[in-house]
């Protein structure tokens, strides 16, 4: 049936006394929507996001189409054919928009779970739209349906429309609040962009028909407006893919179509002859000159600091070679420098001790004290270049541990027992405690082990003028660990000596006031022998003069 009270179009929807705003309304919108949906699918047709957004253009377009036809056309059977074809892509248009933003949001698919969800949201209406509970008869008089439009079937499509509209800003909100500066001006722009397109989509095209369908307006001249939405999603996606890469699409090609959409609204220049197509149409062209001239501007602006990021990196890659080249050479020459010094001063304290006990001859009690000096002052040298070479052996990789089972609590009380005597010299008390469960048997090196806590005790007597000294072992069966713990009544530490004492060469001040001599190296190959013994060293002191603790924990074998 043809309504005759209308001119016949041509190409289906094209009339000569049609509302100027109609064309202007619905033909740019959509093939903006087109051209940019299959200009970044085309880019990259790999990635999702691409895929999702080329299916909302689509839709788009498609609703646009059968809108456009749907004022214009006069065949009854066709309109009818095509009425709930409206339902169909505005409902797609929603619930796709969900899913874009999820993709967009989380970089990668949604569950299969949410798919299933969203698919049997929008399955009402793919399976009534055939039905008359979509359309039920058509208005010849006027030309149009809209009486005899399905309230349920609308209703729902239009639910679909304030579900997405309310969904997509809860899961944009929720995700900005975690993100990071750069991630929350991407939500922002894509968030605003995508609202204000389905807002104006769906409420003015909403508003409109209904206004239109309880005969207050006479033809949806409002419902034009609303299609504009789409053309400022697209300028926000245009920013997106030019500034932050969204799509990933490459610098020229953002640049390319920033001119081809200037080149593209402003066409429309040429063919359009009413007085608002041509307002509008000069607004959109400013709109889109401003931020096409935005866009290449910070586009020119990364380019340029990418070329200055790559000549850095590439300066930083090679000072980096030099420096690991200069480390290398300073671990060697530790190591030889190391190895060299060690015969010298082992021989000289080795003599010093041998003439001290008489072994060359009678020595006068004038001379004992020197001799013992010079005898102190070699040990002391001796332990520092076994410092350096422990440093240099666990820096080079070469530090060998022979692990083996052994009772740890029997260990640590003979290094205590060992160091009793120069604890009673400094008057200090040294006590050895143990709380056993367990045999308390460990897998590890014994000569590190004892080495570690040999140099906590002599720490704790070095930085300890007067008072106790307590070493005490103790497991935890049902950690399967076991601790040494020791306790000193010393000088203590501040939280921020605490904080640096394992690094390499760092001394606490107070240790430097106290004129206690050391390297700095004690507690960092303390701590990198630990951990390469699968333990952890520990350390905690209540502030300065209130003394120290010192944990060592490994696990137990049980
Ligand atoms: P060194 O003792 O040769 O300086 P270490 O690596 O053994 O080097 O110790 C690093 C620093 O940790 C010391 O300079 C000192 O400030 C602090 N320290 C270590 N043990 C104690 C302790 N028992 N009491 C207070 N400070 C300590």
């Amino acid at each position: 049936m043809i309504c005759y009270l209308y001119p016949e179009p041509s190409y289906f929807f094209f009339i000569s006394d049609a509302p100027g705003l109609l064309y202007y309304s619905h033909i740019p919108a959509a093939l903006l929507a087109l051209f940019i949906g299959f200009f970044i699918y085309l880019n990259n047709p790999r990635i999702l996001l691409n895929k999702l957004l080329l299916v909302i253009s689509l839709c788009f377009a498609s609703w646009t189409f059968v809108n456009l036809v749907l004022w214009t056309n006069i065949h009854s059977d066709f309109l009818l054919f095509l009425w709930p074809f409206l339902g169909v892509f505005s409902s797609l248009i929603s619930i796709f928009s969900i899913y874009f933003t999820y993709v967009f949001l989380e970089k990668k698919d949604i569950t299969l779970k949410l798919k299933t969800f969203l698919f049997l949201l929008v399955t009402p209406v793919l399976i009534f739209a055939p039905t008359n509970l979509s359309v039920t008869g058509f208005n010849i008089t006027n030309c149009d349906a809209f009486g005899y439009e399905g309230t349920l079937f609308k209703f729902y499509y239009i639910a679909l429309g304030i579900i997405a509209l309310i969904w997509i800003p809860i899961i944009l909100f929720r995700k900005y609040l975690q993100s990071t500066s750069q991630d929350k001006k991407q939500i922002l722009l894509m968030g605003f962009g995508l609202e204000f397109f389905l807002f104006s989509f769906f409420t003015m095209t909403f508003i409109a028909s209904y206004l239109a369908g309880i005969g207050y307006l006479e033809d949806s001249r409002l419902e034009m407006y609303g299609l504009f939405g789409m053309t400022v999603f697209i300028v926000f996606i245009g920013i997106l893919m030019a500034k932050f890469k969204t799509f990933s699409i490459g610098l020229i090609a953002s640049q390319g179509l920033v001119v081809a959409l200037i080149v593209l609204v402003g066409s429309q220049l040429t063919y359009i002859n009413s007085k608002t197509g041509i307002v509008l149409s000069a607004i959109t062209l400013i709109l889109t000159g401003v931020v096409g001239v935005i866009l290449i501007r910070t586009i020119k602006k990364d380019a340029k600091q990418k070329e200055q990021i790559e000549k850095l990196a590439v300066n930083l890659k090679s000072a980096n070679i030099r420096l690991k080249q200069v480390d290398k050479l300073k671990s060697e020459f530790v190591s030889i420098a190391s190895h060299q010094l060690r015969s010298p001063i082992t021989s000289i304290s080795g003599y010093a001790s041998l003439i001290r006990e008489g072994n060359y001859g009678e020595v006068t009690t004038k001379m004992k004290e020197p001799l013992e000096r010079i005898e102190q002052s070699a040990r002391m040298m001796a332990s520092s270049i076994e410092d350096y070479l422990n440093v240099s052996r666990i820096e080079s990789g070469y530090m060998k541990y022979n692990n083996s089972d052994f009772n740890l609590a029997e260990e640590v009380e003979h290094v205590s027992d060992d160091l009793r005597s120069e604890a009673l010299k400094s008057g200090l008390i040294l006590l050895f405690k143990k709380r056993l469960e367990s045999k308390g048997i460990v897998n590890a090196d014994i000569g590190k082990i004892q080495q570690i806590i040999h140099n906590l005790i002599n720490n704790a007597i070095k930085y300890t003028p007067k008072g106790t000294i307590t070493v005490f072992v103790q497991d935890n069966l049902k950690n399967k660990l076991i601790t040494v713990d020791v306790l000193d009544t010393g000088i203590g530490m501040d939280e921020e000596t605490l904080h640096s004492i394992f690094q390499k060469f760092e001394r606490g001040d107070k240790a430097n006031a106290v004129n206690v001599k050391g390297t700095g190296l004690g507690l960092y190959v303390a701590l990198k022998m630990t951990e390469a013994m699968h333990g952890r060293i520990t350390a905690y002191s209540e502030g300065e003069g209130k003394g120290s603790r010192f944990t060592v924990e490994l696990p137990l074998q049980m």
